[in-house]
């Protein structure tokens, strides 16, 4: 069975809902995109598990992006997940410094969260907080804290030996329909978010997500949900960008041809390059580009 899966659970009794998000395969692919340092690689796991955590909570089919920025050493990060479960993203930093610092906190100055939801039919929605707490999970309570007033726990993990990576998370929120919203009123979420706590890493890591369960929560009543599978996927195409180039004027896509050799264009999520040669601008202007389909990948 794949590692690479999200599964919901709702508490009955105490009015609060669950996740679990375990990334092997579609971590490493964002791994492999960029040759990324170390405390990236870990920040981009955290993100990535937490924006699977996110998505799971949108009731309707569109996406969420969470976004890190600052005008410390890490400008920016940002995982993009949708309804079903497709990640991507992308973290730029000062490539200069010949060494990041490892502690989240100094990553980033001035940082700020930024949240943006995007229904697929409908309004977008964006929600803000500093990054003024000692990690990644806390700035997301906060932020579920200050703007929704709901009691939530996050838990993120990840792990990187020789042979694989992994980014876990764990995820618990009071429903938005309990009237004992918030986390004073004794409503069975402390109880559960200390269970929750319990976790090691080595469970976290290594056992089935049936077992993680179990011995977290046999005590209590949990109903669990079918589990959800993660991929790394990007909606870029060498026809989207093929699109992009015919609004531009041929002869300066000829130009660029002529004196670079080809246009290449580089996603800028999932930094997958998309080449263009002369041949390629005569037909993208010609319109006849789509029925090309060969691929430079
Ligand atoms: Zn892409």
């Amino acid at each position: 069975m794949s590692f690479d899966q999200l599964h919901r659970y709702l508490f009955n009794q105490a009015h609060v809902r669950g996740e679990l998000v375990r990334l092997e395969n579609s971590y490493q692919s964002i791994l492999d995109s960029y040759a990324y340092p170390p405390v990236i690689q870990k920040l981009l796991g955290e993100l990535m598990a937490a924006t699977s955590l996110l998505t799971a909570t949108l009731k309707f089919e569109g996406d969420i992006a969470l976004q890190l920025q600052s005008d410390g050493p890490v400008n920016y990060a940002v995982i993009n997940g949708t309804h079903d479960q497709k990640l991507r993203g992308v973290a730029r930093w000062d490539e200069s410094l010949s060494e990041l610092p490892t502690d989240f906190s100094q990553l980033f100055q001035k940082g700020v969260l930024v949240i943006t939801i995007t229904p697929t039919d409908g309004e977008r929605y964006q929600g803000m907080v500093a990054l003024d707490k000692p990690t990644l999970a806390e700035c997301i309570e906060g932020y579920f804290q200050q703007s929704e007033q709901l009691a939530t726990k996050v838990i993120l993990r990840t792990q990187q030996t020789d042979t694989s990576a992994k980014a876990c998370g764990m995820f618990l929120q009071i429903l938005p329909t309990s009237s004992q919203a918030t986390i004073t009123e004794d409503t069975g979420f402390d109880h559960l978010s200390k269970l929750t706590e319990t976790i090691k890493d080595e469970e976290l890591f290594t056992l089935p997500a049936e077992d993680i369960l179990y011995r977290l929560y046999h005590q209590e009543d949990v109903e669990v949900y079918a589990p959800a599978e993660i991929i790394f996927k990007c909606s870029c195409s060498r026809e989207r960008s093929a699109n992009a180039l015919a609004a531009v004027e041929k002869s300066e896509l000829l130009n660029i041809v002529a004196t670079e050799g080809a246009i290449k264009m580089n996603c800028q999520y999932c930094h997958t390059e998309y080449r263009f040669d002369e041949i390629d601008v005569h037909a993208i202007h010609a319109g006849t580009f789509a029925m090309d389909t060969q691929s430079d990948q």
